[in-house]
Formats: structure tokens, sequence, C-alpha cells
């Protein structure tokens, strides 16, 4: 604390931009995406001040272009992870100990950059490196990020005031001190607001961070570099590495000063680190902090009294908006008997109106899946559901990787609700539905808690509030966000705050103070004021 109990300014959810034709923010973004999409960036690594080119590069190109090239970046090698953890050692000395209110500005700095000098490079920058229509781009990369660093300040100085009571003659304090070491940030390719908070949540706390993004998001993770520089985020707090994860990852949980790490990606990473991290504990100064959101099998569930183009809406969204690459995006449907057939007409009409194509092109709705893996495995299962007796393709099913990696979106229908389908993640805009009989609504409700091992997010739709309260029991275990009526995506920070658990997470909730405590370790300091000078208490006479 500095010389003051310093109010942090109120934090509020930054509204979002319209990008409809004429405005000033889409003439902006147009132009950003142009000028990013006809150049040639070289993204160097970042140490300490060190911009570092190791010469050993992979170029960078639009999933909707693949063969277009927008850039280069340097790949790490293992003495760079070890510079970059050294630095990081090195910049918690002073950082550790900045003022919070200093740390705080830094971070509301970063937040009005987005809102204003950095907004149409930020989207354009999500829009060309992970194939975002421009209000896919606004909601991730705008205005939840903005909204993180605002409400994550607004949480820590709530953390900060969190004291407690003091008896007679003695004042109890409690210190929230950055992790003894340094934190590692893991960060997956489909959200630019996760890859920066990651590693910013971290540091806002105090901490010092390594942080390697998704090789699919350097382009874009390069403008929240350039953000955090020019919000003035000093060298060494937060060091960017990038290359082999297997490498960079094994170094780091190798040094014993390694305290944390803070990841979202797939289960399978998520589960092998955790493994890595147990057979290394001994190495360690200090049990690690270890913070996970990984993968999704979300549902939507419907009752017989649902309204059948709700429904339809929820699915259509729910599933198909960022060609499904969400992960809290819905990928398994339980349609009642008597209203499947329309809800599923519904749905066949919303698709044959997407627009599929470059998100260039503002009338698009659908854009290209992340990268080629992504493509040939999502290609392979709509191969097998058209090949498969008990799964049936009933809109979609084509895709086309010529010029970019465009997967349909696809609906299947399957008899077996344990279809492989209806479990696995797939991460893309393939939704499988289960159609039930409408006096089956109890035993669906047990399918659905059964089905999958995540329990990330999931939706009921029903006009019966005692159906209702009923799915809400039934489902409280499989899903960390939990909707009623609405589609399971578009979590908005200081508001849903957003985590499953099960395989799905630690559930320690993104956007909200329960994240930022696992950054602190507190310190409780009691102070005696008149200090006894006798062992003997009263009861010895
Ligand atoms: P991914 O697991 O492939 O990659 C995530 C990060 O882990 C990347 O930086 C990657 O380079 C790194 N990585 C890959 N293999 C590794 C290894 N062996 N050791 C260490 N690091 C490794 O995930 P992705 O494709 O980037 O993102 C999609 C996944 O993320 C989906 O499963 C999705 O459900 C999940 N996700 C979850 C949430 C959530 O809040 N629960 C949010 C976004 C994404």
């Amino acid at each position: 604390m500095g010389k003051g109990f310093f109010q942090v300014p109120t934090a509020i959810n930054e509204p979002v931009k319209s990008y409809a034709p004429g405005t000033p923010e889409r003439a902006a973004v147009t132009a950003q995406y142009d000028a990013y999409f006809n150049g040639n960036v070289d993204v160097p690594m970042y140490i300490g001040s060190e911009e570092v080119k190791t010469g050993n590069t992979n170029t960078m190109s639009p999933p909707h272009d693949h063969k277009h090239i927008v850039g280069t970046y340097h790949l790490a090698e293992k003495k760079h992870v070890t510079q970059a953890i050294e630095t990081a050692l090195e910049a918690r000395k002073k950082w550790a100990q900045l003022t919070w209110e200093q740390r705080a500005a830094i971070f509301l700095k970063a937040a009005e950059l987005i809102a204003g000098p950095y907004r149409a490079k930020i989207n354009a920058a999500t829009m060309i490196a992970q194939s975002k229509t421009v209000h896919q781009a606004e909601i991730d990369a705008a205005c939840e990020l903005i909204d993180f660093l605002r409400f994550n300040v607004e949480f820590m100085s709530q953390i900060y005031e969190e004291q407690p009571d003091s008896a007679e003659g003695i004042w109890n304090r409690v210190e929230y001190r950055p992790l003894e070491g340094f934190v590692y940030a893991i960060t997956p390719f489909n959200f630019t607001a996760i890859a920066a908070n990651l590693p910013a949540s971290a540091a806002m706390m105090g901490n010092t961070v390594v942080w390697k993004p998704s090789d699919s998001q350097i382009f874009s993770a390069k403008v929240i570099v350039d953000i955090f520089k020019e919000a003035g985020v000093p060298d060494g707090v937060i060091n960017v590495v990038y290359g082999d994860p297997v490498m960079i990852t094994d170094t780091v949980l190798e040094s014993p000063d390694f305290a944390g790490v803070h990841f979202t990606g797939s289960t399978y990473v998520f589960k092998e680190l955790w493994k890595k991290i147990g057979n290394n504990i001994h190495t360690y100064k200090t049990y690690p902090k270890i913070v996970g959101e990984t993968g999704g099998k979300d549902f939507i569930v419907a009752h017989p009294s649902a309204n059948p183009k709700q429904v339809a809406t929820g699915i259509s969204r729910g599933a198909f908006e960022f060609q499904g690459q969400k992960c809290s995006a819905a990928s398994r449907v339980y349609l009642p008997k008597s209203i499947a057939d329309e809800v599923l007409d519904y749905v066949k009409e919303d698709i044959a109106s997407f627009k599929m194509g470059s998100p260039a092109d503002l009338g698009n709705f659908i854009t290209a899946v992340i990268h080629e893996g992504s493509f040939d495995k999502l290609a392979k299962y709509i191969d097998q559901a058209k090949a498969d007796e008990d799964a049936e393709v009933v809109a979609g099913g084509n895709y086309d990787k010529s010029k970019g990696y465009f997967i349909d979106p696809t609906v299947i229908v399957t008899k077996d609700p344990k279809y492989t389908t209806m479990e696995t993640e797939l991460f893309g805009p393939v939704v499988t539905v289960y159609v039930y009989e409408d006096a089956d609504w109890s035993e669906t409700l047990k399918l659905v808690d059964e089905t999958s091992e995540y329990a990330l997010t999931g939706a009921v739709f029903s006009g019966d509030r005692y159906a209702i309260d009923e799915a809400t029991k039934a489902l409280e275990n499989c899903a960390g966000n939990f909707y009623i009526n609405d589609k399971p995506t578009g979590a908005v920070v200081g508001q849903q705050p957003f985590g499953g658990a099960r395989a799905s997470g630690t559930n320690d909730k993104a956007g909200s103070a329960q994240n930022l405590l696992r950054w602190v370790s507190p310190r409780l300091i009691k102070e005696t004021f008149v200090t006894p000078i006798d062992y003997r208490y009263p009861f010895l006479g």
C-alpha cells in the first residue's frame, strides 16, 4: 500500500461496436486488415528488453487463405527458455515490490489502449490469425480483453481489502504476496482475450511470467505484446517464447523456481502437464499452483415444453459461431421427439442462410477452422458419420481445404446416445443430435450427465418451471456454466465467471477474484502491542 486507500475506477463492460456499414469502426478495421494482410511482419520473442530472433522461423498464414503468408516468427531453443526464466526471476525483484496501484494503472492503461488506438489492430490481427468474423473478433479481442483487465483490477483491489478481524491489543493484517518464483502461462489459439489474460492476471498480482502462446495465435499475440509495452509493463515481467511446446514446457518445469502454471487448452495436454509437475515435485521450492481450463462437450437439452424456434437459434448460434471453436460451443443436443423435426427444420433453414468465406467479407457468418490438423480431424468424423448406420448427416457434411480450411456447418442425427460424436470433443462446426421419447425426460437428464467426461457448459430449454428445476438439480455436476433458455456460449466477464469441472478444468473461473487468488500466497502478520512478560496463565493460580 502506498500513501492512501485508493479506490479503483468502477469496472464496466466495454460496449460492443456494431461494425454496421458506414460506421467508422468498420472503415478502421477493414483498412487495418488490408494493411496486415498485405504486410509481412517478423515477430521476435520478447525476453526482458531483448527482441530475440533466432533465425529459425515458421511462417504465419490466415486459416482462410493458407497459402498466403502474413509473416514469420522465431522459434526458441532451450537456452532461450532458460534465459526467459532467469529474466523473469530478475524482474521479480522490482515488480513484486511495486505498489499495487502502479500495477493497476498499467493494466487499466492497457484496457484503454485496446478500447481506443489498438482496437482496429487487435481485431484485424485476430480476424487474420484465427479467422474470426469482425463481430467474433470484437467480442473477444477487444471487449472481453478490456473487461478482463478492468474487472481484474477491481477484483485485485477487493482482494487486498479483505482483512481479518483483530482482537483487543493486537493487529492482524494479511498481505497478498505474489508467488515465490515465476508463473508459466500456456495459451490456446481460440481467444485473443484468454491469451492476454493468462499472463496478465498473474502479472497483475505481482508475479513475473514466461508466456508461451499457441503457434496459431502468434500474429495477434504480437499486438498484445505491443499493447503491454505501450501500457508500461516493465521489461522482464512478461517474457514471450514460441516453439516446441514439449521442449519449452519441460525446460520450464525443470526449474526449482517454477511456482505455478496458468493453462488453457485441451484436456490431454493439461493432464500430461499435471503429471510432469507431479513427477518433478521434489524439485520445487514451493507447491506450484496448477490452474487449467480445458476441453468441453457442451450440451443443449430441450424439454417437450421448449419453444422450437428458441432451441433452434440456441443451436445455430451456440454450435456454429466461430465454427464451433469456442470451448463453450454446443456440440451435443438432446431433442424430444415431439419437437425434434421442427427444431431441425429451423436449424437447416439457418444453415442454408449462412454465408461462408473469408472474414474480410463482413457478410460472412462462417469462416475457416484453425489449421489443417483440425480440418482433417473434422472431415474424418463427418465421413465416419456418413458411413455409420446409427448416424445420419442431415445438414452440411461438405468440406474444402483448397484455399482455406472450410468445413460446412454440419448436423449429425444419431440413434445411439453414446455415439462417438456425442462424447468426443471435435472443436469444429459439427453438432450431433439425439432424439429422445418425450416420456423419457428424466432418463435423458441422466444420460446428459453420464455421457461425457467434461463439465464445461450446458443449456436447458423449457417453458416448464418444474422441468427447469429438475434439470438444474440433475445436471449440477456436468456444467460449470449452466444456462436456462439461452445458448451455452458468450460468457461475459464480471457477469458470468467462466470455467468447468471434471475433465474441463480446475474451475478457477477466469475473470473473477477466485482466479486472482491463485496467483498470491497470503502472509498473515500478527502484531501484539503490549507483549506478555510472564508465561503463567491465571488458571495456574
Ligand atoms: P491445445 O491443447 O492444442 O494447445 C494449447 C496450448 O498448449 C498451446 O500453446 C500449445 O502449443 C500448448 N501445447 C500443446 N501440446 C503441448 C504439450 N505437450 N505440452 C505443453 N504444452 C502444449 O489447445 P488449442 O487447440 O490451442 O485450444 C483448443 C482447446 O482449448 C480445446 O480443447 C478447448 O476446449 C480448450 N479451451 C478451453 C477453454 C476453457 O475455458 N475451458 C477456453 C479455450 C479453449
